[in-house]
């Protein structure tokens, strides 16, 4: 799996040149953050993190992630229309975990209530580890699946560019000319002008639900700006604003400050931090209403770990996608480990089988945005504490992916140029759009790498962990 340009790794003038050249490409392509210290304001902006060089990444990996993208909407979208299973599923998570119990609790309030959008948009990110077998055979193996709020698909479209000049001042330019366009945000902004148009109230926005703290803003006003070069107007709001200025009118349409509003694009709303009760009221007003969710509330708990988990048990699968036993194959074949900790003999189990072992697994909490799992010793330490208690069916156990470590640079305003052993997280963008039953748009939207120092068990991006890379196909 290693890259052609071992050679320059250690030869450190050229290293460090290329690594001056870089960060200006990544500010003139708009590799874009704003900093720590003035999240909520672009005056000074800095670049996002990111790699020196691409990263390796088998063709034949990629291309199996792309090609069981498809097959993931179609899970995702199903899972978000069965009620028995959500139901079923969450019933023994949603005892322990108040997020997760406030989230299924509106669900339910909504089908009970009738549905009244007709319009659906999933937009997701489904992310991979190249996982070594014992023959050194990478394999593709997820590691979770984004149904909410999945980000970095516009920062990502600008970073072959960056990639390619880094390699051709190396002296790697057949190498660069090898660097695969990717532009997620455009394929994001296309469901969304989907949905909308369908909606159909031409004088109707998308709304952007974006969080208190905007740091991000530059990754998602490169999916704004797609929608508005097609003419669509964009509004941004936070909860707060919608506690205050939303309503519904007899048919459900949704208004904001006065305007109509098809489209309610989240980025916002995934873990209790964006939430307090008057949050929790805007979320609601916002689920029972006509407008376009996305995802709605039924679509962003299918994307609990506890569900993942739940898939991965035989016949679940075939359960959800009867008759299609090609794309089951696909999507299973993607599945690691995956372990209920359910009370019962089957919880006992796993749970003294991880705690002989702790280093095989991941103990998951249902929570998103990095830096939430447990590891090693601490991962024992909790598991022996609640190894008894009802606690731990709010985790889900999964076995550990080990990838091949590759040297890189991290580059990190502030930070020393220093050589670290990395590994990365490839996500595809998936987006699909349904209609009542019928789909009518199902596609694999572009690709996000990233990478992170071996050190790190955990996080992403916004977590200050990983930081953004290109992949080099190999
Ligand atoms: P989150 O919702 O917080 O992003 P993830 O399941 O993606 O949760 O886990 C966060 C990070 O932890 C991942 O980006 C990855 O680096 C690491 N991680 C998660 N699961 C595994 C696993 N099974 N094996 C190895 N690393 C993992
Ligand atoms: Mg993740």
């Amino acid at each position: 799996m290693a890259a052609p340009w071992e050679d320059v790794l250690r030869d450190k003038p050229a290293i460090r040149e290329a690594a001056s050249v870089a960060v200006d490409a990544a500010l003139l392509q708009g590799v874009l953050m704003r900093t720590e210290g003035e999240p909520n304001a672009s005056d000074v902006v800095n670049y996002a993190p990111f790699t020196l060089l691409p990263s390796a990444v088998p063709s034949t990996l990629f291309e199996q992630a792309y090609a069981v993208q498809q097959d993931f909407n179609l899970l995702v979208d199903a899972i978000s229309q069965n009620k028995e299973f959500l139901e079923d599923t969450l019933a023994s998570t949603i005892k322990v975990d108040d997020f997760t119990a406030q989230l299924f609790r509106i669900h339910m309030q909504v089908l009970e209530e009738g549905l009244a959008q007709s319009v659906f948009l999933g937009i997701n990110r489904s992310d991979y580890m190249f996982d070594c077998g014992v023959d050194g055979t990478p394999a593709l193996k997820q590691i979770e699946i984004n149904t909410i709020a999945a980000s970095f698909g516009g920062l990502t479209s600008r970073t072959a560019a960056v990639h390619g000049q880094v390699l051709k001042v190396l002296g790697k330019s057949k190498e660069a000319s090898h660097l695969l366009p990717n532009n997620p945000s455009k394929g994001l902004a296309l469901g969304i002008a989907k949905a909308w148009e369908l909606y159909g109230s031409p004088s109707a926005v998308v709304m952007f639900l974006v969080e208190e703290v905007q740091r991000n803003i530059f990754d998602q006003r490169c999916v704004e700006n797609e929608l508005w070069n097609r003419n669509i107007r964009v509004i941004r709001r936070r909860f707060r604003d919608v506690f205050e200025k939303g309503s519904l009118d007899d048919a459900k349409r949704l208004y904001m400050d006065g305007q109509e509003v098809a489209v309610v694009y989240y980025r916002e709303g995934y873990v209790p931090k964006n939430y307090d009760q008057q949050n929790w009221e805007a979320r609601l007003l916002l689920e029972r209403s006509r407008a376009v969710k996305c995802p709605d509330i039924a679509t962003q708990l299918a994307g609990t770990k506890k569900v993942q988990q739940e898939l991965s048990r035989p016949g679940t699968l075939e359960r959800l996608l009867p008759g299609r036993a090609e794309t089951v194959a696909r999507i299973r074949a993607t599945f690691a480990g995956l372990y209920s900790l359910d009370m019962g003999e089957e919880g006992d189990k796993i749970a003294a089988m991880a705690i002989a072992d702790p280093d095989r697994f991941v103990l998951k909490p249902q929570r998103e945005g990095g830096g939430n799992n447990l590891y090693g010793e601490e991962l024992r330490q909790i598991l022996e504490k609640i190894r008894d208690s009802p606690e731990r069916t709010s985790y889900i156990l999964m076995d550990k992916i080990k990838p091949q470590p590759a040297l890189n640079y991290l580059l990190r305003a502030h930070s020393p140029l220093q050589a670290s052993e990395c590994i990365s997280e490839l996500g595809i963008f998936g987006v699909y759009v349904r209609q009542g039953k019928e789909m009518v748009m199902n596609r694999a939207a572009g690709h996000l790498l990233r990478t992170k120092a071996v050190e790190h068990a955990d996080g992403g991006v916004a977590a200050g962990v990983a930081v953004l890379d290109t992949p080099y196909l190999v």
